[in-house]
């Protein structure tokens, strides 16, 4: 099996990505894992695929190892697209998932059932052994819901309702490896690192 370090401190995500990559015949082992602390990278990118080159690349030149990086986020209709890539700081920086879930629904409150519609989006970028770098990305549409629901997953899954009402942290990990939109991309770029392997 293949291994990357995954260019992220979220475990809940480096779950989620080995648990999508294993199958594919990658193994992907956290900075700590592999014996090197990665330091915060600064997401100073306007968009997620920027940002994720930015942490692939960090992770790249402390390991010389190939690397996966991923940056996501949620992007709503009614909030203009926000919060998109400050997901994760919505709320402020460092804010926990529950502080920025309840940002989220405060802002829309008064928002309709039927202007509720957002997606999440991911960008990954992974660079080989070699530094040629691959990328790829997935979405997943959806609707914020009024209040959370579920218990499973990370970060906005109790308020992201997909098709048939449930939230993220109501679908089994299967199910939600399925459809989400880490998922969408982990599979494109699996086809890509599949493609380069051949040549
Ligand atoms: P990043 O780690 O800098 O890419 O930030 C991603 C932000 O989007 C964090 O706030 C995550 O909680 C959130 N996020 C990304 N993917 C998901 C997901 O699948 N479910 C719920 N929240 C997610």
């Amino acid at each position: 099996m293949k291994s990357f370090i995954i260019a992220s401190n979220n475990a809940h995500k480096a779950q989620e990505l080995n648990r999508i990559l294993n199958p594919l015949g990658i193994k992907a082992l956290t900075a700590r894992q592999a014996g090197v602390e990665l330091g915060d990278v600064e997401e100073t990118g306007e968009t997620f695929a920027e940002n994720a080159r930015l942490k692939a690349r960090a992770a790249f030149e402390l390991t010389g190892m190939p690397v996966v990086a991923d940056d996501s986020g949620l992007m709503t209709d009614a909030l203009g697209g926000a919060p998109g890539v400050y997901t994760a700081r919505f709320a402020g920086e460092n804010a926990s998932d529950s502080e920025n879930i309840n940002k989220l629904l405060d802002e829309m409150k008064d928002v309709p059932e039927n202007k509720r519609g957002a997606r999440f989006a991911s960008a990954i970028c992974c660079i080989l052994e070699n530094g040629e770098m691959i990328e790829a990305s997935g979405f997943c549409e959806g609707k914020i819901a009024f209040e959370p629901k579920g218990s499973g997953g990370f970060g906005y899954d109790p308020v992201f309702l997909v098709d048939g009402g449930r939230s993220f942290a109501e679908l089994s990990d299967s199910e939600k490896d399925k459809i989400s939109h880490r998922g969408r991309a982990l599979r494109s770029l699996k086809a890509e690192l599949e493609k380069k392997l051949k040549e």
